[in-house]
């Protein structure tokens, strides 16, 4: 179980202003609790410390960046957990998004390519007692296969499309969210796996950092 917060401390009044403006936006109660129990302000750089709880994105080094909390409430619903599934997520980042995942899941797979960022986030997760996260350092091959299959995945990085592998590691009438598109821009998109097809819904534009790697981006 995760650190609570009391509404004593010093972030309490800005979480409780984006946590406001969140329920007006997504109505998914178990996304709302889960981000209101989840201390963004331990997940950003201490210089960024004070805009933990603007509803944008942060700089969190090596190029990268925290998801902006609204994206994060978006796909996070957009995977209609029901407290049962295993997840696996792509990109750990911070790892504020695995935390969010963890809240609701049963276990979150998490793997990042960058040792430095998954070396930070594994702490600040072990310290806010997630033991049913976990973040492992990408492979060779794209996701985490040796841990599926996962009855839901998340991608934090754009990718060119639908990562022909992650579908196989998804079991069968799971959900991927992910956004799709060029390296810059893209368009986020819930797919769904089905016995004979793929079920494909568009979720709105969005822009995340690239997918790196087996099935994506190069490098630079
Ligand atoms: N949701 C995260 C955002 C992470 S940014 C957060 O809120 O902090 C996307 C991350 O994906 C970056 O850390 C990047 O290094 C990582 N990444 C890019 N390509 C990857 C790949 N093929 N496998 C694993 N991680 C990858």
């Amino acid at each position: 179980m995760a650190l609570t917060h009391d509404g004593t401390d010093d972030y309490a009044v800005a979480r409780a202003r984006l946590i406001a403006s969140l329920k007006q936006q997504i109505r998914d109660d178990r996304v709302i609790k889960a981000m209101s129990r989840v201390p963004r302000e331990l997940f950003v750089p201490p210089e960024a410390r004070l805009l933990a709880y603007d509803d944008r994105p942060l700089p969190i080094g090596w190029g990268q960046t925290i998801s902006q909390p609204f994206m994060i409430a978006l796909m996070t619903s957009a995977l209609r957990l029901t407290g049962s599934e295993k997840v696996l997520e792509i990109g750990t980042g911070s790892g504020y998004q695995t935390a969010i995942l963890a809240e609701i899941a049963r276990k979150v797979v998490s793997v990042e390519r960058l040792s430095e960022l998954a070396e930070r986030a594994r702490l600040v997760l072990d310290r806010l007692g997630y033991t049913n996260a976990e973040v492992h350092l990408s492979g060779a091959t794209l996701g985490w296969p040796q841990g599926g299959p996962y009855q839901a995945i998340l991608i934090a990085a754009g990718a060119p499309r639908v990562p022909d592998s992650l579908l196989e590691q998804l079991e069968l009438h799971g959900r991927m969210v992910l956004p799709v598109g060029s390296r810059h821009d893209q368009e986020l998109i819930r797919v769904t796996k089905l016995p004979a097809t793929v079920v494909t819904e568009r979720l709105g534009g969005c822009r995340f950092v690239p997918l790196i790697g087996p099935e994506a981006w190069d490098e630079d």
